[in-house]
Protein backbone atom coordinates (compact mmCIF):
# COMPACT_ATOMS: atom_id res chain seq x y z
CA UNK A 1 0.00 0.00 0.00
CA UNK A 2 1.20 3.35 -1.20
CA UNK A 3 -0.40 6.85 0.09
CA UNK A 4 -0.14 10.04 -2.21
CA UNK A 5 -1.60 13.28 -1.58
CA UNK A 6 -2.71 15.72 -4.17
CA UNK A 7 -4.81 19.05 -4.17
CA UNK A 8 -7.17 19.68 -7.31
CA UNK A 9 -8.95 22.76 -7.97
CA UNK A 10 -12.56 22.95 -6.67
CA UNK A 11 -12.61 19.75 -5.21
CA UNK A 12 -11.72 19.07 -1.18
CA UNK A 13 -8.73 18.12 -0.45
CA UNK A 14 -8.19 13.97 -0.89
CA UNK A 15 -5.56 11.67 0.00
CA UNK A 16 -5.50 8.35 -2.48
CA UNK A 17 -5.02 5.34 -0.64
CA UNK A 18 -3.68 1.85 -3.34
CA UNK A 19 -5.40 -1.31 -2.55
CA UNK A 20 -4.27 -4.52 -3.35
CA UNK A 21 -7.71 -5.63 -1.93
CA UNK A 22 -9.63 -3.25 -2.68
CA UNK A 23 -12.31 -4.14 -5.63
CA UNK A 24 -14.40 -1.36 -6.17
CA UNK A 25 -13.37 2.96 -5.45
CA UNK A 26 -14.00 3.52 -1.99
CA UNK A 27 -14.86 7.37 -0.02
CA UNK A 28 -14.04 7.63 3.50
CA UNK A 29 -14.26 11.06 5.70
CA UNK A 30 -12.58 10.83 8.80
CA UNK A 31 -13.67 12.50 12.07
CA UNK A 32 -11.61 15.45 11.31
CA UNK A 33 -13.37 15.79 8.10
CA UNK A 34 -10.99 14.41 6.20
CA UNK A 35 -11.20 12.65 2.67
CA UNK A 36 -9.51 9.32 1.52
CA UNK A 37 -10.23 7.95 -1.37
CA UNK A 38 -9.19 3.72 -1.62
CA UNK A 39 -8.10 3.03 -4.61
CA UNK A 40 -7.56 -0.25 -6.30
CA UNK A 41 -4.35 -1.43 -7.77
CA UNK A 42 -5.89 -2.14 -11.12
CA UNK A 43 -7.67 1.12 -11.59
CA UNK A 44 -5.81 4.28 -12.56
CA UNK A 45 -5.65 7.53 -10.89
CA UNK A 46 -7.69 9.21 -13.78
CA UNK A 47 -10.33 7.86 -12.50
CA UNK A 48 -10.19 9.55 -9.25
CA UNK A 49 -11.04 13.67 -9.89
CA UNK A 50 -13.98 12.28 -11.21
CA UNK A 51 -15.17 9.74 -9.11
CA UNK A 52 -14.25 12.54 -6.32
CA UNK A 53 -16.00 15.71 -8.31
CA UNK A 54 -19.32 12.84 -8.47
CA UNK A 55 -19.28 12.27 -4.83
CA UNK A 56 -18.75 16.34 -3.99
CA UNK A 57 -22.06 16.69 -2.16
CA UNK A 58 -22.07 13.52 -0.13
CA UNK A 59 -18.49 14.25 0.74
CA UNK A 60 -19.84 17.84 2.28
CA UNK A 61 -22.88 16.57 4.25
CA UNK A 62 -20.42 13.74 6.04
CA UNK A 63 -18.00 16.84 6.72
CA UNK A 64 -20.59 18.59 8.19
CA UNK A 65 -21.85 15.52 9.77
CA UNK A 66 -18.28 14.71 11.35
CA UNK A 67 -18.37 18.27 12.82
CA UNK A 68 -21.62 18.05 14.53
CA UNK A 69 -20.91 14.34 15.93
CA UNK A 70 -17.10 15.47 16.88
CA UNK A 71 -17.79 18.99 18.21
CA UNK A 72 -14.31 20.67 18.80
CA UNK A 73 -13.77 20.57 21.89
CA UNK A 74 -10.95 21.52 24.22
CA UNK A 75 -7.84 20.32 22.34
CA UNK A 76 -5.96 19.44 25.52
CA UNK A 77 -7.70 17.22 28.25
CA UNK A 78 -7.90 17.77 31.60
CA UNK A 79 -8.43 14.15 32.12
CA UNK A 80 -7.32 10.80 30.00
CA UNK A 81 -8.74 7.22 30.38
CA UNK A 82 -7.55 4.02 28.26
CA UNK A 83 -11.05 1.99 28.22
CA UNK A 84 -8.40 -1.10 26.68
CA UNK A 85 -6.23 -1.15 30.07
CA UNK A 86 -8.64 0.27 32.69
CA UNK A 87 -6.33 3.03 33.63
CA UNK A 88 -6.97 6.85 33.86
CA UNK A 89 -5.16 9.79 34.62
CA UNK A 90 -5.41 13.94 35.21
CA UNK A 91 -3.60 16.10 33.62
CA UNK A 92 -1.87 19.36 34.66
CA UNK A 93 -0.36 21.52 32.61
CA UNK A 94 3.51 23.49 33.68
CA UNK A 95 5.41 26.00 32.07
CA UNK A 96 8.88 23.96 31.18
CA UNK A 97 11.90 25.15 28.85
CA UNK A 98 12.15 21.33 27.26
CA UNK A 99 8.38 19.73 26.34
CA UNK A 100 8.06 16.65 28.62
CA UNK A 101 5.73 14.35 30.47
CA UNK A 102 6.21 13.14 33.92
CA UNK A 103 3.97 10.71 35.06
CA UNK A 104 3.45 10.86 38.91
CA UNK A 105 0.83 8.56 40.76
CA UNK A 106 -2.08 8.17 38.57
CA UNK A 107 -1.47 12.23 36.98
CA UNK A 108 0.18 13.02 33.98
CA UNK A 109 2.41 16.41 34.66
CA UNK A 110 2.80 17.92 31.18
CA UNK A 111 5.58 20.71 30.73
CA UNK A 112 5.86 23.08 27.81
CA UNK A 113 6.32 26.38 26.42
CA UNK A 114 2.64 26.73 24.77
CA UNK A 115 -0.41 24.53 24.29
CA UNK A 116 0.82 23.11 20.76
CA UNK A 117 4.29 21.97 22.06
CA UNK A 118 1.97 20.34 25.08
CA UNK A 119 -0.55 18.28 22.75
CA UNK A 120 2.67 17.19 20.32
CA UNK A 121 4.08 15.90 23.92
CA UNK A 122 0.72 14.43 24.60
CA UNK A 123 0.78 12.53 21.32
CA UNK A 124 4.21 11.48 21.36
CA UNK A 125 3.39 9.84 24.78
CA UNK A 126 0.52 8.11 23.29
CA UNK A 127 2.51 6.68 20.71
CA UNK A 128 5.37 5.45 23.58
CA UNK A 129 2.31 3.70 25.65
CA UNK A 130 0.85 2.41 22.85
CA UNK A 131 4.13 0.62 22.16
CA UNK A 132 5.00 -0.60 25.31
CA UNK A 133 1.32 -1.97 25.49
CA UNK A 134 -0.06 -3.29 22.54
CA UNK A 135 3.22 -4.55 20.54
CA UNK A 136 3.66 -7.26 23.73
CA UNK A 137 -0.22 -7.90 23.83
CA UNK A 138 -0.02 -8.78 20.00
CA UNK A 139 2.57 -11.13 20.46
CA UNK A 140 0.27 -12.47 22.98
CA UNK A 141 -2.12 -13.33 21.15
CA UNK A 142 -0.51 -14.29 18.08
CA UNK A 143 0.88 -16.90 20.75
CA UNK A 144 -2.01 -17.73 21.65
CA UNK A 145 -4.17 -18.09 18.43
CA UNK A 146 -1.16 -20.05 16.70
CA UNK A 147 -0.95 -16.99 14.40
CA UNK A 148 2.46 -15.52 13.44
CA UNK A 149 3.25 -12.59 11.80
CA UNK A 150 6.80 -10.81 10.53
CA UNK A 151 6.46 -7.34 12.64
CA UNK A 152 4.28 -4.53 14.08
CA UNK A 153 4.61 -0.90 13.76
CA UNK A 154 2.26 1.33 15.63
CA UNK A 155 0.67 3.96 13.46
CA UNK A 156 -1.67 7.15 13.91
CA UNK A 157 -4.72 6.64 11.65
CA UNK A 158 -7.99 8.58 11.34
CA UNK A 159 -9.98 6.19 9.44
CA UNK A 160 -8.79 2.53 10.14
CA UNK A 161 -7.74 0.14 13.35
CA UNK A 162 -5.21 -1.60 12.06
CA UNK A 163 -3.97 -3.33 8.41
CA UNK A 164 -1.72 -6.30 7.32
CA UNK A 165 0.49 -6.00 4.36
CA UNK A 166 1.29 -9.31 2.03
CA UNK A 167 4.81 -9.10 3.67
CA UNK A 168 3.20 -9.95 7.21
CA UNK A 169 4.05 -6.52 8.70
CA UNK A 170 1.00 -5.57 10.70
CA UNK A 171 -0.07 -2.05 11.81
CA UNK A 172 -1.84 -1.18 14.68
CA UNK A 173 -3.44 2.42 15.52
CA UNK A 174 -2.08 3.61 18.88
CA UNK A 175 -5.87 5.14 19.43
CA UNK A 176 -6.58 1.53 20.14
CA UNK A 177 -5.96 2.49 23.95
CA UNK A 178 -9.46 3.86 23.77
CA UNK A 179 -11.12 0.83 22.89
CA UNK A 180 -12.16 -1.84 24.95
CA UNK A 181 -9.70 -4.77 25.90
CA UNK A 182 -11.65 -7.50 24.09
CA UNK A 183 -12.39 -5.07 21.32
CA UNK A 184 -8.31 -4.99 20.90
CA UNK A 185 -8.22 -8.76 21.70
CA UNK A 186 -10.53 -9.32 18.35
CA UNK A 187 -8.83 -6.18 16.11
CA UNK A 188 -5.15 -8.44 16.52
CA UNK A 189 -7.42 -11.76 15.88
CA UNK A 190 -8.68 -10.48 12.86
CA UNK A 191 -5.50 -8.59 11.77
CA UNK A 192 -3.46 -12.37 12.26
CA UNK A 193 -6.50 -13.80 10.41
CA UNK A 194 -5.49 -12.17 7.62
CA UNK A 195 -1.47 -13.49 7.51
CA UNK A 196 -3.39 -16.97 6.40
CA UNK A 197 -6.42 -15.01 4.05
CA UNK A 198 -5.39 -11.67 2.45
CA UNK A 199 -8.77 -11.15 2.16
CA UNK A 200 -12.46 -10.55 3.77
CA UNK A 201 -14.13 -13.13 1.89
CA UNK A 202 -16.62 -15.77 3.47
CA UNK A 203 -13.42 -18.43 4.36
CA UNK A 204 -11.65 -15.62 6.15
CA UNK A 205 -14.57 -14.58 8.18
CA UNK A 206 -15.09 -18.65 9.03
CA UNK A 207 -11.61 -18.54 10.12
CA UNK A 208 -11.93 -15.12 12.65
CA UNK A 209 -15.28 -16.29 13.75
CA UNK A 210 -13.63 -20.29 14.61
CA UNK A 211 -10.90 -17.47 17.36
CA UNK A 212 -13.61 -15.15 18.19
CA UNK A 213 -17.31 -16.08 17.51
CA UNK A 214 -18.97 -12.61 19.02
CA UNK A 215 -16.62 -10.96 15.70
CA UNK A 216 -19.42 -9.08 14.74
CA UNK A 217 -20.63 -7.34 18.04
CA UNK A 218 -16.74 -5.86 17.76
CA UNK A 219 -16.83 -4.82 14.33
CA UNK A 220 -19.85 -2.73 15.59
CA UNK A 221 -17.75 -1.54 18.36
CA UNK A 222 -14.88 -0.16 15.66
CA UNK A 223 -17.03 1.29 13.22
CA UNK A 224 -18.74 3.51 15.61
CA UNK A 225 -15.49 4.08 17.84
CA UNK A 226 -13.45 6.83 16.40
CA UNK A 227 -15.83 8.86 18.20
CA UNK A 228 -14.60 7.50 21.52
CA UNK A 229 -11.48 9.14 20.57
CA UNK A 230 -10.36 12.37 21.65
CA UNK A 231 -10.13 14.85 18.97
CA UNK A 232 -6.45 15.87 19.98
CA UNK A 233 -5.38 11.54 19.79
CA UNK A 234 -6.24 11.85 16.54
CA UNK A 235 -4.52 14.68 15.00
CA UNK A 236 -0.60 13.19 13.68
ZN1 LIG B 1 -9.47 -6.97 7.48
Amino acid sequence: MSDIEETLGGLPFYQIRVSHRAKRMQLKVSPLGEVEVVLPKRISQKHVAPFVAEHQTWIEQTQQQMAALYPPEELLPGTLKFEATEQQWQLEYLEGKRARIAEIQGSLKVYSQDDDAARKALQNWLSRRAHEVLIPWLHDVSDELGLTFERAVIRAQKTRWGSCSSSGTISINRALLFMPADTVRYLFAHELCHTREMNHSARYWRLVESYIPDYQRHEQVLNKGMRLVPRWALTV
